[in-house]
């Protein structure tokens, strides 16, 4: 909790979402989104859903990010609040984030914090007349865990297709692709590829790299330092990776520093594979704040590296625009 404290704090409630939705700039200069801009362009973009880490921050959903590429949107991960925050997105004018059209989702690891909104991907849209089945792609388990849900929700399933509500598609199944490192999904749009990552003692984890005509973008998922993921950028256009920071680190209990130094990336260590990756943008999210604010993280990784770093905040939306692209050095 000693995040939300933190944020609480330093930011006040709500600071950044709220000044998101007013259309106002952010409470303070880290990232300045563009999701207000009406969805005109066919260029790939990256949304961030939920940016938050299991702290029940009320300004940061849970773990989920869109690529929007060819007007589809295909989600990273599915952290409590995801199909709300789409449809956040949705309404600012990124229509392909609309509920039924959410249609696929690459999971990273089975951790709770990324996995409590795969239920309502699977069920919410479907209510509101997405036709086809959820494509569910993940480590060994989330077949496992799509067919329990199933079956956790089956007299809310079979009530809807009896009674009067007139949805009686089939939208509420899901096709569950167990995956492995490697190509995992091609279609016209993206090819996507799933990167083995180390994440404490989780035998599959993964990152994922995703190429469309115009871009290319790197999601890492939860991981410790991993060449993986730098080799797997190796100059992209944008790197969205997980962090903590490395002030806050240290007044954590030692029992803790030793999970947080096994599963996740400090600032320091960041810098180091951001300058190997060589990112055109590096996004930070699922931040681990541990008291300081996100422009300290900014600062924290311009220590050891000299790219363009912005902290992501839930709905923001990368690249930036061109004239935003060159956020002062701090
Ligand atoms: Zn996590
Ligand atoms: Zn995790």
């Amino acid at each position: 909790m000693m995040t939300l404290l933190a944020l609480g704090r330093s930011i006040g409630p709500c600071a950044g979402l709220c000044a998101l939705l007013a259309g106002a700039a952010p409470a303070s200069g880290a990232s300045k989104p563009d999701a207000v801009a009406p969805d005109t362009t066919r260029a790939t973009r990256v949304v961030m859903l939920g940016t938050g880490t299991p702290n029940a921050d009320p300004d940061r959903s849970g773990p989920a990010v869109a690529v929007i590429a060819g007007g589809r949107a295909y989600l990273v991960d599915c952290g409590p609040g995801v199909v709300r925050r789409a449809a956040a997105a949705a309404a600012r004018g990124i229509r392909a984030l609309e509920a039924d059209r959410l249609s696929i989702v690459f999971v990273t690891h089975l951790h709770s914090d990324h996995t409590v909104g795969l239920p309502d991907l699977m069920l919410t849209p479907w209510v509101l007349e997405r036709r086809v089945p959820l494509e569910v792609y993940g480590p060994p388990g989330i077949k496992d865990m799509t067919d329990h849900l199933l079956a956790a929700y089956a007299e809310d399933i079979r009530i809807r297709q009896s009674g009067l509500e007139p949805e009686k598609s089939e939208g509420y199944k899901v096709n569950a692709h167990e995956i492995e490192e490697g190509v995992v999904y091609s279609d016209s749009n993206v090819t996507v590829t799933a990167i083995a990552v180390p994440h404490a003692n989780w035998e599959h984890a993964f990152g994922y790299r995703f190429e469309a005509r115009d871009r290319v973008i790197v999601i890492s998922g939860d991981t410790r330092p991993s060449e993986t993921i730098a080799r797997a950028c190796n100059g992209c256009d944008v790197l969205v990776h997980e962090v903590y920071s490395t002030k806050g680190f240290k007044s954590r209990p030692s029992v803790w520093q030793r999970y947080h130094a096994d599963a996740h990336t400090s600032t320091e260590q960041l810098a180091g594979i951001a300058t190997w990756a060589r990112p055109k943008l590096l996004v930070l999210y699922h931040q681990l704040f541990w008291g300081v604010t996100d422009e300290d993280l900014v600062r924290e990784v311009h220590r050891g590296y000299s790219g363009a770093v912005v902290s992501a905040r839930d709905l923001d939306v990368y690249p930036l625009p061109a004239e935003k692209a060159h956020p002062k050095k701090r």
